[in-house]
C-alpha cells in the first residue's frame, strides 16, 4: 500500500539529524508514526537505571518538540515493544516499521521477535544502520572471528570505514489523520523521587539533541586541540562529555567523525587531538563489538577462569567496603572525589572511572559486577557495552584487558593526574584546605597541618578503609590463584 503510513520506532537513536531510519521513512512521502515504547520487561536486569531514566525522560521531551514542529508527534507507549508495535500498526493501517538496529542482546532479540511476528501480519520491518562507524558482523580477523584485540580491530576499522554522506535531516513530517493515542511522559515517572539528586544533574546536562551539538562544537571549539595530552586530566574540562549523548543516539558518530574531519581541515593543528578522539570512538565501537560477538560479558567474566577469582569472602565485610566506596568515603581522596562526581552529575571522569574500579576490584577485591551495577544506576550515560566491557578491562577478566599487576596506587595516580588537586578539592570539599602535598594522602600530613586545614581524619574525613601495600600485594596472590593466561574464549 503506496500511502500506507510507517511507523519510526525509536530507542537510542533519540535524534533527527542523520537519523536513516527516519531519514527513509520521510523520503517515501508516506505519513508516518514516530513512537517511544518504554519496555522494562524486554531489558530485564538492564532495564534504565535512575541516572539514564532522567535523561530519558529529557530526552524524550526533546525529541516530542522537535517531531511536533515537524508535524508529526510523538507517540509514547508502555509495555511490550512488538505488541505496542503491532497494536499502532492495527490502529494507524502502517505496513512498514522502521528502526535503528541496537546491540544489546535483549535489543537484538527483540529485533528478531518484531520480525518473526510482523511478518505473520504482513508487516515489513526495516532495520537501519545508525549508531556506529561498522556493523559488528563487518569487522573480522583474517581467519573470519571476530576481533578480540583493541589494536588490530582499530585498524581495520578505519581501513573499512567509508564513510557515506549523513543522512538528511526531514523538514517536513506527513502525519496520519487521526493522531494515536499516547501516554502521558509524567506518568511513567521516569524522573527520580530525590530531587536534590535531579538538581545536580540538571545543573551539568541539557539532554537532547540540541544539548548534544552544543557540546560538540564546545568541544570542536576549546576542547579537541589540547585533547590528545589532556584528556586523562580530570582536573581539566579536557574531554568532550558527549557519552550520553552518543549513547542515547542524540548524535551519532558519523555526524562527529565529519565534525573532526571538517575541523582538521580549518585547523591543521586539531589533527593530533582529532585522531586521539577518533581512537576513543574506536573503543566504543570494539564494546560493541565484543557485547554483539560475547553476549554473557554483562554478567560473566570473558575469561572463563576469572570465574574462580576470590574475591572478599565475608559478605557482611563486603557491603560495608561497597557502601564506603559507592558513597565516595574511602579514605582515598582521588577514589572519593570520582564516586561524588558520579552521584552528584551522573559522570565520572575516565581516568577516575579506572582509578574507582581498580580501586573497588583490586584493593577491596569486590566483583566488578557490583561495581557495574552501581554505575549502571548512577551514570548518564550509563551504556551495557561500554560499561560492561570497561570493568571486565579494568578487572583484568576481560578482551584485551589491562594486565592484571596493574594495580593502581590512589595516591600516585592523584598527584599525576589531579596535580594541583583542584578536582579533589571540587568534590571532597572537607580536604579543600590541605596544602597540595597533603591532598592525595591526607593520613600522611603532620598533625598541624590537618588543624590548619580543618581536617580530623576519621571524624572529617575517613582514614584509609584499606592499605595501599597490603591490598595490593593481595590483589597479586588472589590473581596468582588463578590461570591469567588461559586462552580468550571463542565468540557465541
Ligand atoms: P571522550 O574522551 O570525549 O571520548 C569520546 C567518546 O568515546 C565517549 O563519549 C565514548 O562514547 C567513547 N569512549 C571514550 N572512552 C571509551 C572507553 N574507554 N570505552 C568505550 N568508549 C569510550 N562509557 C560509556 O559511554 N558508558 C559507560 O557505561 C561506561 N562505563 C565505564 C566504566 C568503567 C569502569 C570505565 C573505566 C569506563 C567506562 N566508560 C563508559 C568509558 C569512558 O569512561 C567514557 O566513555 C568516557 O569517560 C566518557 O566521557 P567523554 O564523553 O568525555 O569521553
Amino acid at each position: 500500500m503506496a500511502d500506507a503510513p510507517i511507523i519510526i520506532l525509536f530507542r537510542q537513536d533519540l535524534r533527527i539529524a542523520d537519523n536513516p531510519a527516519l531519514a527513509s521513512a520521510a523520503a517515501a512521502g508516506q505519513p508516518v508514526v514516530p513512537v517511544y515504547v518504554l519496555d522494562d520487561e524486554a531489558a530485564g536486569a538492564w532495564a534504565a537505571g535512575g541516572a539514564s531514566r532522567w535523561w530519558l525522560h529529557h530526552s524524550l521531551v526533546s525529541l516530542s518538540l522537535s517531531l511536533e514542529r515537524l508535524g508529526a508527534p510523538l507517540v509514547l507507549r508502555r509495555g511490550r515493544t512488538v505488541d505496542a508495535l503491532l497494536a499502532l500498526a492495527r490502529e494507524t493501517g502502517a505496513r512498514t516499521i522502521h528502526l535503528t538496529r541496537a546491540y544489546e542482546p535483549f535489543a537484538a532479540r527483540l529485533e528478531q521477535d518484531l520480525e518473526a511476528r510482523a511478518r505473520t501480519a504482513s508487516i515489513a520491518v526495516r532495520r537501519f544502520a545508525g549508531s556506529l562507524l561498522a556493523e559488528p558482523e563487518a569487522l573480522r580477523t583474517k581467519d573470519g572471528r571476530p576481533f578480540r584485540v583493541f589494536t588490530p580491530f582499530w585498524r581495520a576499522l578505519q581501513a573499512s570505514v567509508n564513510l557515506p554522506p549523513l543522512a538528511t535531516t526531514p523538514r517536513r513530517l506527513t502525519p496520519v489523520a487521526t493522531r494515536p493515542r499516547s501516554d502521558d511522559l509524567a506518568s511513567w515517572r521516569l524522573l527520580p523521587t530525590r530531587p536534590d539528586w535531579a538538581g545536580g544533574l540538571r545543573a551539568e546536562w541539557q539532554p537532547g539533541e540540541t544539548g548534544a551539538a552544543k557540546r560538540l562544537d564546545a568541544f570542536l571549539g576549546t576542547g579537541l586541540e589540547g585533547y590528545a595530552t589532556q584528556r586523562d586530566r580530570p582536573d581539566i574540562a579536557g574531554t568532550s562529555q558527549l557519552s550520553p549523548y552518543l549513547h542515547f543516539g542524540e548524535v551519532s558518530p558519523r555526524q562527529c567523525w565529519h565534525a573532526l574531519d571538517a575541523a582538521r581541515q580549518r585547523e591543521p593543528s586539531v589533527a593530533a587531538g582529532a585522531a586521539s578522539f577518533l581512537r576513543e570512538l574506536g573503543w566504543r565501537e570494539f564494546s560493541v563489538h565484543l557485547l554483539h560477538n560475547w553476549p554473557s560479558i554483562p554478567e560473566a567474566p570473558f575469561r572463563a577462569q576469572f570465574a574462580d577469582f576470590p574475591w572478599e569472602p565475608d559478605a557482611a565485610l563486603r557491603r560495608e567496603l561497597f557502601a564506603a566506596w559507592s558513597r565516595g568515603r574511602t579514605g582515598y581522596p582521588i577514589v572519593d572525589a570520582g564516586m561524588r562526581q558520579l552521584w552528584e552529575t551522573g559522570w565520572m571522569h575516565n581516568r577516575v572511572r579506572m582509578i574507582t574500579a581498580s580501586f573497588l576490584t583490586k584493593h577491596l577485591l569486590i566483583p566488578w559486577q557490583d561495581g557495574a551495577r552501581w554505575f549502571w544506576d548512577t551514570l548518564v550515560d550509563a551504556d551495557l557495552a561500554n560499561n560492561s566491557a570497561s570493568w571486565q578491562w579494568v578487572a583484568g577478566s576481560g578482551a584485551d584487558a589491562a594486565p592484571y599487576f596493574r594495580v593502581f596506587n590512589p595516591v600516585l595516580q592523584g598527584l599525576k593526574f589531579d596535580p594541583d588537586g583542584a578536582y579533589v578539592r571540587r568534590f571532597v570539599p572537607e580536604l579543600a584546605r590541605l596544602a597540595d602535598k597533603d591532598l592525595h594522602a591526607p593520613w600522611m600530613a603532620n598533625d598541624d597541618a590537618l588543624a590548619r586545614a580543618g581536617v580530623t581524619l576519621g571524624k572529617t574525613y575517613p582514614r584509609p578503609i584499606v592499605d595501599h601495600d597490603f591490598g595490593r600485594r593481595r590483589a597479586l596472590e588472589a590473581f596468582a590463584t588463578i590461570k591469567t593466561d588461559a586462552p580468550a574464549p571463542d565468540a557465541a
